[in-house]
């Protein structure tokens, strides 16, 4: 039988503005940061069942939770709801790769509480959103008390569960410069069953002038360490005509740039193997939302 152990009572803080939470995480060094909670709180009941270290929220500061207009740059606070950033207005059509990887990510009723924010600082190498924003070519802002840095999301990711996160520092915003006009946009994910994590996921973002393709973002998540940008398989794509042995050179590529692993949820073998049918099927459907022939 398994008894549930019941958590202590933690301090919990609700702190309602960047500079107060920034305070608080100064006079409490060991506590967590919480946006929706969805990773950290099922991590903590893991690693520590019974002990609650305290927690620092952020679902009431308030320059967390706004998605603003910076000159030509979209600001996605790190703790709005994927839910309403998938509903910003506007969003589904210039960023629908971003927005498609959001609506597969766990359930509305995840979807409803779990950040941005917290789905690039937990740092899973299955994150959705994370291979979205590598094609996007996303910057992530980092606040601390001495002061804001912006690092482009591919240094931001460093391993499982690691990240360039300073002790004290707290993600703020996720950038987005306009995407490459007429660009074509699509995410493929493969999960074993509904709410699972992804087996294997890949992003693509391709412009063509007429039928060759002129730039071509691909990005792959759960078949490395970090989800990352698949740079041999965009050259190859670049200034082709995207035959059938131009897509094969960018499969061949892609299954080459990753390092895999076998786990509970799929082989290295399949997961790479897969990669290569995305690529296949993720080209072709960006080249037709992109207006082209597929
Ligand atoms: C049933 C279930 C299904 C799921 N399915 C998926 C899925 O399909 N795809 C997927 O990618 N994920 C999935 N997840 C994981 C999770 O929902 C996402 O990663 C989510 O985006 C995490 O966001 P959060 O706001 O809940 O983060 P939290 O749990 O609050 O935080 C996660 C981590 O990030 C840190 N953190 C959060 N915000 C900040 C910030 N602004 N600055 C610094 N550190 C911060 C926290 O301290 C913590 O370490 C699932 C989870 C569950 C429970």
């Amino acid at each position: 039988m398994v008894i549930s152990q019941p958590m202590s009572a933690a301090a919990y803080h609700r702190p309602r503005s960047l500079r107060e939470a920034l305070s608080c995480m100064d006079q409490t060094p060991n506590a967590r940061l919480i946006a929706g909670g969805t990773d950290l709180l099922v991590k903590q009941r893991k690693e520590r069942p019974g002990v609650a270290a305290p927690l620092i929220s952020l679902r009431s500061v308030s320059e967390l939770r706004q998605i603003d207009i910076d000159g030509e740059r979209l600001r996605i606070g790190s703790a709005v709801p994927l839910t309403d950033v998938a509903a910003s207005p506007g969003l589904a059509e210039r960023f629908p790769v971003l927005v498609d990887s959001i609506r597969v990510l766990g359930s509305r009723q995840i979807r409803n509480v779990a950040t941005l924010g917290g789905n690039l600082c937990n740092a899973s190498p299955a994150a959705d959103t994370a291979p979205a924003l590598l094609t996007l070519d996303a910057t992530v802002e980092l606040v601390g008390t001495d002061g804001t840095r912006e690092l482009p999301l591919a240094e931001f990711l460093h391993g499982p569960g690691q990240t360039a996160l300073m002790p004290g520092e707290i993600l703020t915003a996720v950038i987005l410069d306009p995407p490459p006009p007429g660009a074509g946009m699509a995410f493929l994910r493969k999960g074993r069953v509904k709410m699972d994590l992804a087996i294997v996921s890949l992003a693509v973002v391709l412009s063509m002038d007429g039928d060759v393709c002129v730039q071509a973002r691909l990005a792959a998540g759960a078949v490395a360490p970090v989800p990352l940008r698949l740079d041999a398989a965009e050259s190859i794509l670049v200034g082709s005509q995207l035959d059938a042995a131009t897509i094969q050179r960018a499969q061949a590529a892609a299954q080459a740039a990753i390092a895999p692993i076998s786990d509970l949820r799929s082989s290295a073998d399949y997961r790479r193997r897969l990669l290569g049918v995305y690529v296949k099927r993720g080209v072709s459907a960006a080249v037709h939302a992109a207006g082209g022939r597929s």
